[in-house]
């Protein structure tokens, strides 16, 4: 992955005050490379790395991240804010039906994205109306009448041997017949072509001036890789397009075409598909998409676990409960829930090294023996609510009865709540030293 590269390109670089030239061309390389395998059009690569250099030149290196960590963060904040940052919502007509239009190359999954967006938009209280205005293949007519009634939407198709040719006339009519219907969206198939064509792209505008779409959505595979900034510039052209939904999402391309078509037209991509159900589609996330065309997700994922678990709100929260009764309201649950976290951490202890300011926990993490949260976690649910919740009550025979369900010795229960009696203090003391003055001591 680029994360690792990256690692690799600075392994023997630290503490310097800025990248050198060198440094940053080295860099580059392992950018361009792993934008190319992810299939972002060379252009948009050359312009692409030319902007990850110029931050990188100007950019001290920080103390709290290591050369890698901080151009994978330009990187990622790069990618991120061309692929949209916040997602591009739908835009509502004020009066009438909302119409969508969809247009893209045969094959691109128009027709399925078709019946997955009304389906979407009807469990938001719309009441979408398909349109069937792709005449051009036998089949389709039919395959959008049985992806629609999957949706439980209404289909507007033209009557079997009548329309047959003119998918104008169909896309008229069925204007007509929504409004007549009140339908509050009108989203309209049409035919594609395996490649662009003129004709195709004329129909295509012609349907577009008569249903005079709110939104046209270009709708493309993400297995397009490298073709996908011609094919998009072409319906720019011929249609135009106000955002992108980008299919099969599902199958192994890295979706470098996201970027390249967000980067080459400046429309958004607003939705993804990703498989043949019509559950399988999502509005666009262009943190998810940065993070899969450049394989960042580990380290991205990791960071954001690592935040949440010492979320600061947490640590408020504990020291808020050990204020106020004097530590008593932390529980035997709060401890096995400390404990998970820290499980979930000790797990990816091996990628720790790369979270700034976590080195110093790497150690600790690795030797952390993750059977005895196992074990831990056995024994506190062998006890009763009353007694994780008030471990004071917690005496021998309660103990001896603990160890039997959980099938530990009595040591072990006892080590277990002394254990749970000295992080209690710790916690304790913590929270007075956090500045929390005229908390009461601990009772007993
Ligand atoms: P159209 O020609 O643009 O209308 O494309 P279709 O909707 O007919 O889709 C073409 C093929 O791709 C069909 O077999 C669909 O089932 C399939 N398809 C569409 N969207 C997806 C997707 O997101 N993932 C996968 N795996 N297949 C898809
Ligand atoms: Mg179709």
């Amino acid at each position: 992955t680029l994360s690792d590269r990256l690692a690799d390109t600075f392994k023997n670089l630290r503490g310097k005050g800025r990248l050198s030239e060198a440094d940053i061309d080295a860099t580059a390389r392992e950018i361009r490379i792993a934008l190319l395998e992810a299939d972002v059009a060379l252009p948009v690569v050359r312009e692409f790395v030319a902007a990850v250099k110029d931050r990188a030149r100007g950019e001290e290196v920080s103390g709290a991240l290591n050369p890698a960590q901080q151009i994978v963060k330009i990187v990622n904040e790069e990618l991120v804010g061309i692929l949209g940052g916040e997602t591009r919502r739908l835009r509502f007509a004020k009066t009438g039906p909302t119409v969508i239009m969809l247009a893209g190359l045969q094959g691109a999954g128009k027709t399925t994205l078709a019946a997955k967006l009304a389906l979407w938009l009807k469990e938001q209280g719309r009441s979408p109306m398909l349109v069937a205005a792709d005449l051009q293949r036998p089949n389709a007519v039919n395959q959008l009448q049985v992806n629609g009634q999957r949706a439980g939407v209404t289909v507007f198709a033209p009557e079997p041997g009548n329309g047959v040719g003119d998918p104008v006339g169909v896309a008229r009519d069925a204007m007509a017949e929504a409004r007549r219907t009140l339908h509050d969206v009108v989203i309209v198939d049409t035919a594609g072509r395996l490649g662009v064509d003129a004709e195709l792209m004329q129909q295509a505008a012609d349907i577009r001036d008569v249903v005079q779409p709110d939104e046209v959505l270009f709708v493309v595979d993400a297995m397009i890789g490298q073709d996908a900034v011609t094919t998009a510039q072409a319906f720019l052209e011929g249609v135009g397009f106000d955002g992108v939904v980008l299919t099969k999402l599902d199958g192994d391309a890295r979706g470098g075409a996201a970027l390249s078509i967000r980067s080459v037209t400046g429309r958004p991509v607003m939705f993804a598909s990703s498989g043949e159900k019509l559950t399988d589609f999502d509005v666009f996330h262009p943190d998810r998409m940065a993070s899969r065309i450049l394989d960042m997700g580990d380290m991205l994922t990791l960071i954001e676990q690592a935040e949440k678990t010492f979320d600061s709100d947490q640590a408020l929260k504990a020291a808020q409960k050990l204020s106020g009764q004097g530590g008593a309201e932390f529980t035997l649950d709060d401890f096995l829930e400390q404990m998970q976290q820290v499980r979930k951490l000790g797990s990816m202890s091996k990628i720790m090294g790369m979270l700034p300011g976590m080195g110093q926990f790497r150690e600790q993490l690795e030797n952390f023996d993750e059977r005895e949260i196992d074990r831990i976690q056995a024994i506190i649910q062998s006890m009763t609510p009353a007694e994780r919740a008030n471990p004071k009550m917690i005496d021998g025979s309660r103990r001896a009865r603990i160890a039997k369900g959980s099938g530990r010795a009595v040591m072990d229960v006892n080590q277990l709540v002394d254990r749970f009696f000295e992080a209690r203090k710790m916690m304790q003391q913590m929270a007075r030293g956090g500045g929390m003055p005229g908390m009461p001591g601990m009772p007993g």
